[in-house]
């Protein structure tokens, strides 16, 4: 289902935005187009504005933002200004942001130039798991560094599980858990994220599935099926592996994977019957 809309049309505001030294001294008008995506029905409902997002709070929260900042580009403008509205209006799940400059320094006839971005929150699920020193802190110290990330809000870890190593199994025992979070990283980018996280675990690549202080995968990106030569979404083998869906049948066991169309509980439950 589709989120509910708030829209607001054509807000004006005055700022100092543009490439040229005029336009930053003398400033010109800019138009503010937004859709707001969220759910509107328990302030619709009850008609209590403190349920609802406020959309006088919106109207000026955007006009501060683009008078007291300072870019070259619109398209900037725009990409900062939805992230400030995404991380302050916690109810806002995404944004359909346009602005436009009618002033624009073009020479030629003609009525504005825009940009128009759709900016909304992910939902993600990591697998985390580590086999080597102090495994439960590694994994601790992976999940508070998410936490820390601006883009990234963790929303619950699971238990932890312990398993056999995986694929080579001459290692010490594995400790693994799961993660449900919302981010507004690009896919490519929560996995470079995840492995700065990894590195400063003090991970070490020598053997695939070898032992490891912390191995941080995403599992899913939202609904997304993509593929490239550093990411493949859902992940790969995720059916496969006990340590990835029991822990992740806590936080999700309904959740149904993309491509294989199983849930979560239903791929759990295939592999408990595989070993019988
Ligand atoms: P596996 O990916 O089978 O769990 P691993 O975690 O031991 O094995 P790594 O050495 O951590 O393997 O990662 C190998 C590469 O897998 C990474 O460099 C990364 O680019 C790539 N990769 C592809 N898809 C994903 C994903 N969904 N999440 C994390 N890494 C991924
Ligand atoms: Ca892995
Ligand atoms: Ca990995």
């Amino acid at each position: 289902m589709k989120a509910d809309e708030i829209r607001i049309d054509n807000l004006e505001v005055f700022a100092y935005h543009g490439v040229r030294r005029d336009e930053k001294e003398n400033g010109q008008t800019f138009y503010v187009n937004a859709v707001l995506y969220t759910d509107i029905r328990p302030a619709g409902r009850e008609d209590d504005v403190s349920l609802s997002t406020n959309y006088s709070e919106i109207c000026h929260f955007i006009t501060n933002w683009m008078q007291e900042t300072l870019y070259d580009l619109i398209e900037t403008v725009a990409e900062t200004l939805a992230e400030q509205i995404l991380l302050n209006f916690g109810a806002i799940q995404g944004i359909v942001l346009e602005i436009r400059k009618p002033h624009a320094p073009v020479g030629l006839p003609f009525e504005s130039v825009s940009v128009r971005i759709e900016r909304s929150w992910h939902q993600v699920y990591l697998s985390v798991g580590s086999n080597l020193g102090d495994r439960a802190a590694f994994i601790k110290q992976g999940i508070d560094q998410l936490e820390e990330h601006l883009l990234i809000q963790v929303q619950k870890v699971a238990d932890t599980v312990e398993t056999e190593g995986y694929g080579f199994t001459d290692q010490p025992k594995f400790l693994n858990t799961a993660v449900k979070a919302r981010t507004l990283l690009t896919p490519r980018e929560l996995l470079d994220q995840l492995k700065l996280i990894e590195d400063s675990a003090g991970r070490t690549r020598e053997v695939r599935w070898g032992p490891r202080t912390l191995d941080l995968d995403i599992v899913f990106y939202d609904k997304l099926i993509y593929e490239d030569d550093r990411l493949i979404l859902p992940h790969v083998d995720m059916e496969n592996r006990y340590f990835v869906l029991k822990p992740l049948s806590q936080l999700a066991p309904n959740f149904r994977h993309p491509i294989l169309g199983k849930t979560v509980m239903q791929m759990l439950e295939a592999l408990d019957t595989d070993k019988d």
